[in-house]
């Protein structure tokens, strides 16, 4: 099992509510138990257009290996109706993997700890309020970075985390055959 981090994130649609959906459908998967989930924030885009961002943190507890978490996360994310008209797009969601447990990954279609984490308050602010103390590998404590990000706008708009508790006590009793497709 390795604890990993995804950053999620949306702009498309009714992103808000995307996300809580994307969490239950990860939190559906038999692979992985979600154990935390940071609260939702409402950011100006980065490289990116189009309405406001909602993005979240959540952290997962997987047996996958990185390269399934992955391909798990594209699966996801085109059940949600993402497309890739173009370098950073407007999507309707995105799920990064940010970190996978201590490891270091440099593939072509792979990097962790994601490249861009630490230029991105949107991946920083919810990140660091899960885990205030977050060492990342080969760069140090993650919260040294959030004055590198602040002039970029972000908002604290949801800080519920009943749905990640009310999604495992029902993960209980949800059926193995419907976990990957939860929409
Ligand atoms: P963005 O970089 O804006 O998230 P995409 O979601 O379209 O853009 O991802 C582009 C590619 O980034 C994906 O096809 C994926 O293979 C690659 N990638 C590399 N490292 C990661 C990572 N840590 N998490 C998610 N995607 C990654
Ligand atoms: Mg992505």
């Amino acid at each position: 099992m390795t604890i990993a981090y995804l950053g999620l994130g949306a702009n498309l649609g009714d992103a808000r509510q995307t996300l809580k959906d994307a969490v239950v459908c990860l939190a559906q998967q038999h692979t992985i138990t979600v154990l935390a989930k940071s609260s939702v924030y409402r950011t100006a885009p980065i490289d990116s257009s189009g309405d406001d961002y909602f993005n979240c943190v959540v952290k997962l507890e997987t047996s996958l290996p990185a390269r399934s978490l992955l391909r798990l996360c594209h699966h996801i994310e085109l059940q949600f109706g993402r497309e890739r008209p173009y370098r950073n797009a407007p999507r309707t969601l995105d799920l990064d993997i940010l970190l996978y447990g201590a490891s270091s990954i440099d593939e072509a279609d792979l990097v962790v700890p994601h490249p861009r984490m630490t230029e991105r308050a949107f991946v920083l602010v919810p990140l660091v309020e899960l885990e205030p103390d977050l060492i990342l590998p080969q760069r140090g404590r993650a919260d040294a970075f959030i004055e590198t990000v602040a002039d970029q706008r972000i908002e604290k708009v949801a800080t519920c985390q009943c749905m990640v508790a009310a999604q495992r006590d029902s993960d209980a009793t949800a059926t193995p055959s419907t976990k990957t497709d939860c929409r």
